[in-house]
């Protein structure tokens, strides 16, 4: 049945992250998805009282539950804390350097809260921020969390991948050590939507949140549900599509060797689109470059950010209505940047100059006609 196929592709995807067996997980929509996992196990493996009944409504006086990670943190951290209750102003944002997380700062905020009578939970490990690939110390923040008895949830949507590339694993470096694991495969897994996974090193501490018994579920070592219905125990779903076959297939038919071969080759087509932004000077890098992510922007003498801006604006439309590629974009310190994100197996080395000179060419085009 479909879930022993799940069963058998969360046994790889632990054993792949660096996870021991004896955890578990569960495969979902997307990373979004899969970090609000992370953090219900965190709220209730860490509060002091019992959530799953009493809630977070009581009036006994009891001390706010804190969670922090970088100001990178992508967007998912704020609506969990709404939706799991905590309110978005116990996300507690720690500045950051590159958008990695600034460790002694957040040692800080975690001692003015406990100082203040709060209960510090959870702290967010970011690997391969959207913005711009950035990762946190993630060995660092798990050194942390082990001293201070945190909880330690790392967000790789697309950089828990680096784990298995032979240049850049070292950024990762720790994220096996995390206590709960969320990444996508439908970003530099190279599958299609929807499909993204939560890890947890307890698989109890996965089940609190969700667990309920019902004569409805009730579990059979026969018939059509004998191997149980253990994933509606994980996960805020119930009736759920058949993800794991195109993870099970896809590690089945290329395997784990070919995977990580691709992740280098988009490693380095990163590198070399930096080189090329750098080596032209209509052309400028907004970021730097840690993983795979490459933002830049068209730039040209005597003009403002503001005009740089309407002008790369521009472009961003122009590039995507033209077919040929398709940046996003992002903004940092103000500049405007086309981001190109490289998780693409069918990325070819000669698309990365083309790219560049059609944005040379549109951004001239654009100058000119304005
Ligand atoms: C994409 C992304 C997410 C959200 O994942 P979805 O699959 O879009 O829900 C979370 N965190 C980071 C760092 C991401 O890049």
């Amino acid at each position: 049945s479909s879930t022993y196929v799940e069963l058998q592709v969360i046994r790889w995807l632990l054993e792949i992250m660096g996870f021991p067996a004896s955890g578990g997980g569960i495969l979902v929509s997307g990373g979004t998805m899969a970090n609000f996992i992370g953090l219900a196990a965190a709220r209730d493996a860490q509060a002091d009282f019992d959530v799953w009944s009493e809630g977070l409504q009581s009036d006994s006086g009891r001390p706010r539950l804190t969670f922090y990670g970088s100001e990178a943190t992508h967007g998912w951290a704020p609506k969990t804390a709404n939706v799991l209750g905590l309110g978005v102003d116990s996300f507690r944002k720690v500045p950051t350097t590159n958008e990695r997380i600034d460790v002694p700062v957040l040692r800080e905020f975690i001692e003015r809260d406990r100082a203040a009578g709060h209960q510090p939970f959870c702290v967010i490990g970011t690997a391969g921020s959207v913005n711009t690939g950035a990762c946190d110390d993630l060995a660092a923040l798990a050194d942390l969390c082990e001293s201070e008895r945190l909880w330690f949830h790392v967000d790789g949507a697309f950089g828990a991948w680096a784990r298995l590339s032979s240049t850049h694993a070292d950024l990762v470096r720790g994220l096996d050590r995390a206590d709960s694991l969320a990444f996508d495969l439908h970003k530099w897994g190279y599958l299609p939507f929807e499909s993204a996974c939560a890890l947890v090193r307890s698989l109890d501490a996965m089940r609190r949140p969700f667990a309920i018994q019902g004569a409805y579920i009730a579990g059979s070592d026969r018939g059509t549900i004998g191997a149980g219905i253990p994933f509606a125990d994980r996960s805020i779903e119930l009736t759920r599509s058949f993800k794991a076959l195109k993870v099970w297939m896809s590690l089945r038919a290329h395997g784990l060797d070919h995977l990580a071969a691709l992740i280098d080759q988009n490693l380095a087509q990163a590198r070399e689109l930096v080189r090329l932004v750098e080596e032209s000077p209509q052309l400028e890098l907004v970021a730097p470059c840690p993983l795979n992510v490459v933002c830049f922007r068209y730039v040209t003498r005597d003009r403002s950010d503001g005009d740089l801006n309407a002008i790369n604006t521009e472009l961003l439309l122009r590039l995507q209505e033209s077919g040929f590629v398709v940046p996003s974009s992002t903004t940092i310190d103000g500049r405007f940047a086309l981001r190109a994100a490289i998780t693409n197996h069918r990325t070819r080395w000669h698309d990365l100059a083309q790219i560049t000179e059609l944005v040379v060419t549109l951004g001239r085009e654009i100058e000119s006609s304005s």
